[in-house]
């Protein structure tokens, strides 16, 4: 959070204005400074990340009921922004390298219903987007990237939004960047400009015309003034989780059943989690006995990504996560570590004392 002096010198002029939400001052200099940070031709603003996905699915106009091949290792938003929008996943399971999309898994899963690929730059790891391009083009579908994790993170020099016909940021809390709750759309046709604005607004084109059965997903600003002031210190967030990381990383690294993702080559990282995966056989305790011992001492790690989203309550029934099996025992196993800018590295020494107790004097 910004000092609160910063923040109320910054909603001050909402008190003149009265201006309070669509599309003021605030909104349009938050997504000025986005498209600038950004270097992307095109950013929307959203009330949170998952309307914004939901607005992407709609605004390609694809044909409803097609198939859209994602991966079950993320959170719930994912593949309910898929459902919700009136299309069907197809579960493509996760590399056991970065628990990305498997790239050479995607063809066999196209048939002549497919429309799009939605994968997930998931714990802001950068799917292989060169490869995965090359097979959208192939097959002529749409690539739209759940880029909720993935804020700020660049690939060979140039922002993730960069790839795919459209990228998702989620602005929510928990995310590096906040404005509160909120969300981006980055994307490059001009042609979906009005149409994203229509449909946050609604489906309002114009004071008398309402061309689509939209919803209302805008940023108001309130949210826009706190990315305005948090977008100040992103660098600074930024680095700050890199000495936490690397302090976890020196701490974990080279212990035997202890999975940690490998840095990934021509990608400039934002730290957003820390994820460590068990292998009970070799380490001697497996995550969730590992979560439990964490909780016993007040830390609370997360179990990010578990169930996957094929194994949800909701779809029983409808998929099956055994059709995944790399993401399914990756949820099994893997734990995110507490991770945000001001941990103190005495506290990151402990919770790795803690992991390390467990490990049976391996
Ligand atoms: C946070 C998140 C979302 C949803 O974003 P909100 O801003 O919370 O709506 C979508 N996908 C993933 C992978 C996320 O982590």
């Amino acid at each position: 959070m910004p000092d609160i002096e910063e923040y109320v010198e910054e909603i001050k002029d909402l008190w003149d204005s009265h201006w309070l939400t669509n599309m003021g001052a605030k909104h349009k200099e938050f997504q000025k400074q986005l498209e600038n940070l950004l270097g992307v031709e095109h950013v929307a603003l959203y009330c949170n990340g998952h309307l914004a996905l939901e607005n992407i699915l709609e605004a390609f106009q694809m044909e409803k009921g097609g198939e859209i091949i994602t991966t079950p290792f993320t959170f719930a938003s994912t593949t309910h922004a898929i459902i919700r929008s009136g299309f069907t996943p197809v579960f493509c399971d996760v590399n056991p390298v970065d628990f990305t999309i498997d790239t050479d898994k995607i063809e066999s899963l196209i048939t002549d219903k497919t429309v799009a690929i939605l994968p997930v730059h998931v714990y802001g790891n950068i799917c292989n987007v060169e490869k995965i391009k090359e097979i959208a083009d192939a097959h002529n579908l749409k690539v739209i990237y759940d880029a909720a994790h993935a804020f700020n993170v660049t690939y060979k020099g140039k922002s993730v939004s960069m790839y795919g016909d459209a990228a998702m940021f989620s602005f929510h809390a928990t995310k590096v960047f906040n404005t509160i709750e909120g969300g981006a759309v980055c994307y490059h046709e001009d042609s979906m400009e009005q149409r994203l604005k229509d449909l946050k607004n609604f489906g309002i084109h114009g004071p008398e015309e309402v061309a689509y059965v939209g919803g209302n997903a805008k940023m108001n600003e309130f949210c826009a003034a706190m990315g305005i002031c948090n977008l100040r210190y992103l660098s600074d967030e930024i680095q700050k989780r890199s000495v936490v990381v690397a302090r976890y990383k020196e701490q974990l690294s080279g212990i035997d059943g202890l999975y940690l993702i490998p840095d990934q080559k021509d990608v400039v990282p934002n730290y957003a989690y820390f994820p460590v995966v068990f292998d009970k056989e070799v380490f001697g305790a497996d995550r969730d006995e590992v979560f439990a011992k964490l909780e016993e001492n007040g830390i609370c790690a997360r179990k990010y990504f578990y169930p996957t989203t094929n194994a949800f309550d909701c779809y029983k029934d409808r998929f099956d996560p055994n059709d995944t099996p790399v993401a399914l025992d990756v949820s099994l196993r893997v734990l995110t570590l507490p991770l945000y800018a001001d941990l103190d590295l005495a506290i990151v020494d402990k919770i790795c004392e803690i992991i390390k107790s467990l490990n049976g004097g391996r």
